[in-house]
Protein backbone atom coordinates (compact mmCIF):
# COMPACT_ATOMS: atom_id res chain seq x y z
CA UNK A 1 0.00 0.00 0.00
CA UNK A 2 1.31 3.40 -0.92
CA UNK A 3 1.97 5.64 2.04
CA UNK A 4 -0.17 8.75 1.94
CA UNK A 5 1.67 12.03 2.17
CA UNK A 6 0.86 13.49 5.57
CA UNK A 7 0.73 17.03 4.17
CA UNK A 8 -2.12 16.07 1.84
CA UNK A 9 -4.19 14.92 4.79
CA UNK A 10 -3.90 18.21 6.66
CA UNK A 11 -7.04 20.37 6.82
CA UNK A 12 -8.18 22.66 4.04
CA UNK A 13 -8.29 26.32 5.10
CA UNK A 14 -11.79 27.51 4.30
CA UNK A 15 -12.58 31.11 3.32
CA UNK A 16 -14.13 33.05 6.17
CA UNK A 17 -12.31 31.03 8.83
CA UNK A 18 -9.66 32.25 11.26
CA UNK A 19 -6.83 29.99 12.39
CA UNK A 20 -4.96 31.04 15.53
CA UNK A 21 -1.57 29.48 15.10
CA UNK A 22 1.61 29.28 17.16
CA UNK A 23 4.77 29.82 15.10
CA UNK A 24 7.13 28.48 17.77
CA UNK A 25 10.02 30.43 19.26
CA UNK A 26 11.89 31.31 16.05
CA UNK A 27 13.64 28.46 14.27
CA UNK A 28 11.37 27.69 11.28
CA UNK A 29 12.11 23.99 11.83
CA UNK A 30 10.06 24.22 15.01
CA UNK A 31 6.85 25.05 13.14
CA UNK A 32 4.25 22.29 13.35
CA UNK A 33 2.94 20.71 10.15
CA UNK A 34 -0.39 22.37 10.88
CA UNK A 35 1.34 25.75 11.09
CA UNK A 36 3.19 25.21 7.78
CA UNK A 37 -0.06 24.06 6.18
CA UNK A 38 -1.82 27.19 7.44
CA UNK A 39 0.90 29.53 6.18
CA UNK A 40 0.78 28.00 2.69
CA UNK A 41 -2.99 28.45 2.36
CA UNK A 42 -3.64 31.78 4.09
CA UNK A 43 -4.91 34.87 2.22
CA UNK A 44 -4.07 37.19 5.11
CA UNK A 45 -1.47 36.69 7.83
CA UNK A 46 -1.84 38.87 10.90
CA UNK A 47 1.46 38.50 12.74
CA UNK A 48 3.35 39.79 15.77
CA UNK A 49 6.85 41.16 16.33
CA UNK A 50 8.09 37.80 17.57
CA UNK A 51 7.33 35.98 14.31
CA UNK A 52 10.50 35.38 12.31
CA UNK A 53 10.72 36.74 8.71
CA UNK A 54 11.96 33.36 7.47
CA UNK A 55 8.64 31.92 8.57
CA UNK A 56 6.64 34.59 6.75
CA UNK A 57 8.67 33.80 3.61
CA UNK A 58 6.88 30.43 3.48
CA UNK A 59 3.62 32.20 2.60
CA UNK A 60 2.14 31.97 -0.90
CA UNK A 61 2.67 34.79 -3.40
CA UNK A 62 -0.05 37.38 -3.13
CA UNK A 63 -0.64 36.90 0.58
CA UNK A 64 -1.47 40.03 2.56
CA UNK A 65 0.88 40.45 5.51
CA UNK A 66 -0.69 42.49 8.28
CA UNK A 67 1.59 43.53 11.11
CA UNK A 68 -0.05 43.70 14.53
CA UNK A 69 2.89 44.52 16.78
CA UNK A 70 4.76 47.51 18.04
CA UNK A 71 6.97 49.24 15.48
CA UNK A 72 9.19 52.31 15.39
CA UNK A 73 8.36 53.40 18.91
CA UNK A 74 4.65 53.70 18.09
CA UNK A 75 2.29 52.15 20.60
CA UNK A 76 1.07 48.69 19.69
CA UNK A 77 -2.46 48.38 18.33
CA UNK A 78 -5.07 47.79 20.99
CA UNK A 79 -5.87 44.13 21.58
CA UNK A 80 -9.54 44.73 20.87
CA UNK A 81 -8.67 46.36 17.51
CA UNK A 82 -6.61 43.35 16.45
CA UNK A 83 -9.42 40.98 17.34
CA UNK A 84 -11.91 43.09 15.40
CA UNK A 85 -9.59 43.14 12.35
CA UNK A 86 -9.65 39.34 12.41
CA UNK A 87 -13.45 39.41 12.38
CA UNK A 88 -13.49 41.91 9.49
CA UNK A 89 -11.04 39.89 7.37
CA UNK A 90 -13.10 36.75 7.98
CA UNK A 91 -16.29 38.56 6.91
CA UNK A 92 -14.49 39.49 3.67
CA UNK A 93 -14.27 35.70 3.13
CA UNK A 94 -10.51 35.65 3.55
CA UNK A 95 -8.59 32.69 4.97
CA UNK A 96 -7.26 34.52 8.01
CA UNK A 97 -4.14 33.29 9.75
CA UNK A 98 -3.41 34.85 13.11
CA UNK A 99 0.23 33.90 13.61
CA UNK A 100 1.76 34.31 17.04
CA UNK A 101 5.18 33.62 18.53
CA UNK A 102 5.46 30.43 20.56
CA UNK A 103 2.10 29.04 21.57
CA UNK A 104 -1.01 31.20 21.13
CA UNK A 105 -2.42 30.21 24.52
CA UNK A 106 0.77 30.81 26.53
CA UNK A 107 0.96 34.49 27.48
CA UNK A 108 -0.12 35.15 23.91
CA UNK A 109 -3.66 36.52 24.30
CA UNK A 110 -4.88 33.81 21.96
CA UNK A 111 -7.76 33.15 24.31
CA UNK A 112 -8.92 36.77 24.15
CA UNK A 113 -8.84 36.79 20.36
CA UNK A 114 -10.66 33.48 20.15
CA UNK A 115 -13.37 34.80 22.50
CA UNK A 116 -13.98 37.73 20.13
CA UNK A 117 -14.31 35.27 17.24
CA UNK A 118 -16.90 33.29 19.20
CA UNK A 119 -18.77 36.48 20.05
CA UNK A 120 -19.05 37.26 16.32
CA UNK A 121 -19.81 33.71 15.18
CA UNK A 122 -16.57 33.31 13.19
CA UNK A 123 -15.41 29.69 12.79
CA UNK A 124 -11.88 29.11 13.99
CA UNK A 125 -9.15 26.56 14.68
CA UNK A 126 -6.36 26.67 17.27
CA UNK A 127 -2.92 25.33 16.39
CA UNK A 128 -0.62 25.09 19.39
CA UNK A 129 3.05 25.92 19.01
CA UNK A 130 6.27 25.27 20.86
CA UNK A 131 6.43 27.84 23.61
CA UNK A 132 9.66 29.79 24.18
CA UNK A 133 9.68 28.76 27.83
CA UNK A 134 10.04 25.10 26.84
CA UNK A 135 11.56 24.99 23.35
CA UNK A 136 13.77 28.02 23.91
CA UNK A 137 15.23 26.47 27.02
CA UNK A 138 15.77 23.16 25.19
CA UNK A 139 17.94 25.05 22.68
CA UNK A 140 19.95 26.35 25.64
CA UNK A 141 20.37 22.80 26.99
CA UNK A 142 18.10 23.40 29.98
CA UNK A 143 15.35 20.81 30.58
CA UNK A 144 12.32 22.33 32.32
CA UNK A 145 11.94 19.16 34.37
CA UNK A 146 14.55 16.63 35.43
CA UNK A 147 13.78 13.75 37.76
CA UNK A 148 16.58 14.54 40.16
CA UNK A 149 15.71 18.20 40.41
CA UNK A 150 12.06 19.08 40.07
CA UNK A 151 8.64 17.51 39.86
CA UNK A 152 6.95 20.79 39.09
CA UNK A 153 7.71 23.90 37.11
CA UNK A 154 6.02 27.28 37.15
CA UNK A 155 5.53 29.49 34.11
CA UNK A 156 5.12 33.14 34.98
CA UNK A 157 4.79 36.50 33.32
CA UNK A 158 7.03 39.29 34.55
CA UNK A 159 4.57 42.03 33.73
CA UNK A 160 0.84 42.44 33.66
CA UNK A 161 -1.50 44.32 31.31
CA UNK A 162 -0.43 47.65 32.81
CA UNK A 163 3.26 46.82 32.26
CA UNK A 164 4.03 46.47 35.96
CA UNK A 165 5.28 43.46 37.90
CA UNK A 166 2.03 41.53 38.35
CA UNK A 167 0.65 41.64 41.87
CA UNK A 168 -1.65 38.81 40.85
CA UNK A 169 1.40 36.55 41.12
CA UNK A 170 1.93 35.36 44.67
CA UNK A 171 5.71 35.81 44.51
CA UNK A 172 6.28 34.50 47.97
CA UNK A 173 4.50 31.16 47.37
CA UNK A 174 6.06 30.77 43.96
CA UNK A 175 9.51 31.47 45.29
CA UNK A 176 9.11 29.01 48.15
CA UNK A 177 7.11 26.34 46.38
CA UNK A 178 8.42 26.02 42.86
CA UNK A 179 11.90 24.59 42.25
CA UNK A 180 12.07 25.88 38.69
CA UNK A 181 10.64 29.21 37.57
CA UNK A 182 10.34 30.02 33.88
CA UNK A 183 9.55 33.67 33.30
CA UNK A 184 8.27 35.41 30.19
CA UNK A 185 8.52 39.20 29.79
CA UNK A 186 10.61 39.40 32.93
CA UNK A 187 13.62 41.38 31.69
CA UNK A 188 12.27 44.89 32.17
CA UNK A 189 11.45 44.36 35.81
CA UNK A 190 14.13 41.79 36.61
CA UNK A 191 15.65 43.84 39.45
CA UNK A 192 12.28 44.07 41.14
CA UNK A 193 11.40 40.39 40.59
CA UNK A 194 14.81 39.34 41.88
CA UNK A 195 14.24 41.36 45.07
CA UNK A 196 10.88 39.70 45.59
CA UNK A 197 12.34 36.23 45.16
CA UNK A 198 15.18 36.95 47.58
CA UNK A 199 12.80 38.53 50.09
CA UNK A 200 10.82 35.29 50.02
CA UNK A 201 13.96 33.34 50.89
CA UNK A 202 15.16 32.10 47.51
CA UNK A 203 18.85 31.17 47.72
CA UNK A 204 21.02 33.98 46.40
CA UNK A 205 23.46 31.40 44.98
CA UNK A 206 20.86 29.53 42.98
CA UNK A 207 21.79 29.22 39.31
CA UNK A 208 19.73 30.98 36.71
CA UNK A 209 19.93 31.88 33.04
CA UNK A 210 18.71 34.43 30.53
CA UNK A 211 18.02 32.95 27.11
CA UNK A 212 17.71 35.68 24.54
CA UNK A 213 16.26 35.27 21.01
CA UNK A 214 16.15 31.57 21.68
CA UNK A 215 16.28 29.16 18.72
CA UNK A 216 17.20 31.93 16.27
CA UNK A 217 20.64 32.54 14.75
CA UNK A 218 21.04 35.29 17.35
CA UNK A 219 20.44 33.12 20.38
CA UNK A 220 22.48 34.18 23.41
CA UNK A 221 22.54 32.59 26.83
CA UNK A 222 23.79 34.10 30.05
CA UNK A 223 24.30 31.68 32.94
CA UNK A 224 24.60 33.36 36.31
CA UNK A 225 23.23 33.20 39.85
CA UNK A 226 20.40 35.20 41.36
CA UNK A 227 22.98 37.14 43.37
CA UNK A 228 25.18 38.06 40.41
CA UNK A 229 22.41 38.46 37.89
CA UNK A 230 22.13 42.24 37.79
CA UNK A 231 25.79 42.96 37.20
CA UNK A 232 26.21 40.01 34.80
CA UNK A 233 23.16 41.06 32.85
CA UNK A 234 24.42 44.58 32.48
CA UNK A 235 27.88 43.40 31.41
CA UNK A 236 26.43 40.96 28.86
CA UNK A 237 24.30 43.51 27.03
CA UNK A 238 21.59 40.87 26.66
CA UNK A 239 18.24 42.35 25.68
CA UNK A 240 14.66 41.14 25.38
CA UNK A 241 13.05 38.99 24.13
CA UNK A 242 14.42 36.58 26.66
CA UNK A 243 13.26 33.77 28.86
CA UNK A 244 14.45 34.00 32.43
CA UNK A 245 14.86 30.68 34.21
CA UNK A 246 15.70 30.20 37.87
CA UNK A 247 16.54 26.85 39.44
CA UNK A 248 19.01 23.99 39.75
CA UNK A 249 17.94 22.74 36.31
CA UNK A 250 20.19 25.43 34.85
CA UNK A 251 23.23 23.38 35.96
CA UNK A 252 22.37 20.75 33.37
CA UNK A 253 23.36 23.16 30.63
CA UNK A 254 26.99 22.30 31.40
CA UNK A 255 26.24 18.84 30.03
CA UNK A 256 23.40 19.50 27.63
CA UNK A 257 24.43 22.60 25.69
CA UNK A 258 24.22 20.69 22.41
CA UNK A 259 24.36 23.87 20.33
CA UNK A 260 27.53 24.96 22.12
CA UNK A 261 29.02 21.49 21.60
CA UNK A 262 28.57 21.91 17.85
CA UNK A 263 30.67 25.05 18.13
CA UNK A 264 33.40 23.26 20.10
CA UNK A 265 32.32 23.74 23.71
CA UNK A 266 33.19 20.66 25.77
CA UNK A 267 30.37 19.13 27.74
CA UNK A 268 30.64 18.08 31.37
CA UNK A 269 29.12 14.57 31.71
CA UNK A 270 27.91 14.81 35.31
CA UNK A 271 27.00 18.43 36.06
CA UNK A 272 25.00 17.56 39.18
CA UNK A 273 27.89 15.52 40.56
CA UNK A 274 25.54 12.70 41.42
CA UNK A 275 26.03 10.02 38.78
CA UNK A 276 22.35 10.35 38.02
CA UNK A 277 21.97 7.14 35.99
CA UNK A 278 23.22 4.86 38.73
CA UNK A 279 20.35 5.97 40.92
CA UNK A 280 17.73 5.08 38.33
CA UNK A 281 14.89 2.87 39.35
N1 LIG B 1 3.23 32.99 23.20
C1 LIG B 1 4.66 33.11 23.41
C2 LIG B 1 4.99 34.09 24.51
C3 LIG B 1 4.57 35.50 24.21
S1 LIG B 1 4.99 36.62 25.50
C4 LIG B 1 5.25 31.73 23.67
O1 LIG B 1 4.50 30.78 23.92
O2 LIG B 1 6.47 31.60 23.60
C5 LIG B 1 6.48 37.32 24.90
C6 LIG B 1 7.65 36.83 25.70
O3 LIG B 1 7.98 35.50 25.33
C7 LIG B 1 8.93 37.60 25.50
O4 LIG B 1 8.95 38.76 26.31
C8 LIG B 1 9.96 36.59 25.96
O5 LIG B 1 10.00 36.51 27.37
C9 LIG B 1 9.36 35.29 25.45
N2 LIG B 1 9.88 34.88 24.14
C10 LIG B 1 9.18 34.67 23.03
N3 LIG B 1 9.97 34.24 22.03
C11 LIG B 1 11.22 34.17 22.55
C12 LIG B 1 12.50 33.77 22.04
N4 LIG B 1 12.66 33.36 20.78
N5 LIG B 1 13.54 33.83 22.87
C13 LIG B 1 13.41 34.22 24.16
N6 LIG B 1 12.24 34.61 24.68
C14 LIG B 1 11.15 34.57 23.90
Amino acid sequence: MKKQDIMSRLPVFEPGHVWLVGAGPGDPGLLTLHAANAIRQADVIVYDALVNDEILDLAADGVTLHYAGKRGGKPSPKQRDISIRLVEFAREKKRVLRLKGGDPFVFGRGGEEALTLVEHGIPFRIVPGISAGIGGLAYAGIPVTHRDINHSVTFLTGHDASGLVPDAVDWESVSKGSPVLVMYMAMKHWANIRDRLLAAGRDVNQPMAFVCEATTDNQRVLETTIGNSLQDLEASGIKPPAIVVVGEAVRLRKALDWLGAREGRSLMPDPLGRNVDQNAG
